[in-house]
């Protein structure tokens, strides 16, 4: 049995809100169409897969899907879906026996199900993966609304699974008559005849929304800092002027908690730390609140696209008494990152005398920070 894989990845993928062909985006290390596609590609039945795409972004999917280059042929999408997968089915070979289309935004398709799909494909000509619906319905006309009964609906998936032979000509038909279907099934029972339903897979999720990419756009980032205690200075934490008998020493204000959470939010965002980008060599910084470098370094991930999530921060001292300060240390941070405050926490702790911090030599504080990075085209690898 020969197969043909048709991946339609022409859509814009506006909900998506990325600014870019969603099947261009990475996913960890590889665009969402390589990921899609692969799953084809493993099974030696499967000798071509079509990319339908925009003529302007056919170079970005060469790229994209070179992988797979001795299985992958790519050809311009039409005005709709129902267009565009009949130009991919023109472009499959003329002797092929099956013809799976699949989206190209469902990375997650199993081997299980795709298998599931063949097979059924083999014994009755047509194979469409469904679910059944888990939240309750409702069908709406404007203000009218009633519940339905949900257990009469299933979500449709793919890859939806013919026989070559009558796909060609229920696209032709569908062609010929200027009709356009949301789906291959659909042209399929308009022109063939019934199909048949099959499980679907829960994981196998068309990639829409914003938050279907964010887990891949998630970054953490790290920061450590100490400064020695001295006699005749202030002590700065979190931008507030703690009475203490001691200050701590450095080049700008030496606020160690803001410090830490600097190098966190840099480090989150692959961009070195502040000692190369605010050097203590540089008489701009001396005496500099590190308030303000915290505003410098927002602007920073502001111009890389990142949108910092939450930060969280311990302070290691062994005097003085922090508690009273912290809400206002929180609130520092949190209107220099316009953030909610609940999104920045500092906490305290002693050292019960032990090291440096125990000794009341210096103080410490670390700094954890979670970033969304900007998403990421496949181009950029
Ligand atoms: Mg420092």
């Amino acid at each position: 049995m020969k197969i043909n894989a048709v991946l339609p990845c022409a859509g814009r993928g506006e909900r998506a809100g990325l600014g870019f062909n969603k099947t261009l985006a990475l996913l960890g290390e590889k665009p969402v169409a390589l990921l899609s596609a692969e799953k084809f590609a493993a099974l030696p039945q499967v000798t071509r897969i079509v990319i339908v795409c925009g003529a302007e972004e056919k170079a970005d999917f060469v790229r994209a899907l070179a992988p797979l280059q001795d299985k992958t042929v790519f050809v311009t999408g039409g005005a709709t879906r129902t267009a565009s997968v009949a130009a991919g089915i023109a472009a499959c070979e003329e002797d092929c026996d099956v013809i799976a289309v699949h989206d190209g935004a469902r990375p997650y398709l199993s081997e299980q199900l795709l298998r599931r799909t063949l097979d059924v494909c083999e014994e009755s000509g047509s194979a469409l993966p469904v679910l059944p619906v888990t939240d309750s319905l409702r069908e709406v006309h404007g203000e009218f609304s009633r519940a339905v009964e949900r257990s009469a609906y299933y979500a449709v998936q793919t890859p939806q699974v013919f026989d070559a032979r009558k796909l060609r000509l229920a696209y032709s038909r569908a062609m010929q008559d200027g009709f356009t279907f949301s789906d291959d099934a659909q042209v399929y029972e308009r022109y063939i005849g019934r199909v048949t339903l099959c499980p679907g897979d829960p994981a196998n999720v068309k990639l829409t929304n914003p938050a279907d990419f964010a887990a891949e756009r998630m970054r953490v980032g790290c920061g450590f800092d100490t400064h020695r205690l001295v006699e005749g200075r202030k002590l700065i934490l979190g931008g507030v002027e703690v009475p203490h008998t001691k200050g701590l020493l450095g080049h700008s204000d030496a606020d160690v908690l803001v410090h830490a959470v600097m190098d966190a939010l840099l480090s989150a965002v692959h961009a070195r730390d502040i000692g190369v980008l605010f050097p203590d060599t540089d008489e701009r910084y001396k005496g500099i609140s590190s308030m303000k470098l915290l505003a410098q370094v927002k602007a920073l991930l502001d111009k890389k696209g990142a949108r910092v999530v939450n930060v969280s921060a311990v302070i290691l001292a062994q005097k003085p008494k922090l508690k009273d300060f912290m809400p206002q240390m929180c609130a520092n941070i949190a209107a220099a990152l316009a953030l909610p405050e609940e999104r920045v926490s500092v906490s305290a702790t002693t050292t019960e005398g032990i090291g440096l911090v125990g000794r009341e030599e210096g103080i410490s504080a670390r700094a954890c920070a979670l970033v969304l990075s900007k998403p990421s085209p496949a181009e950029s690898i």
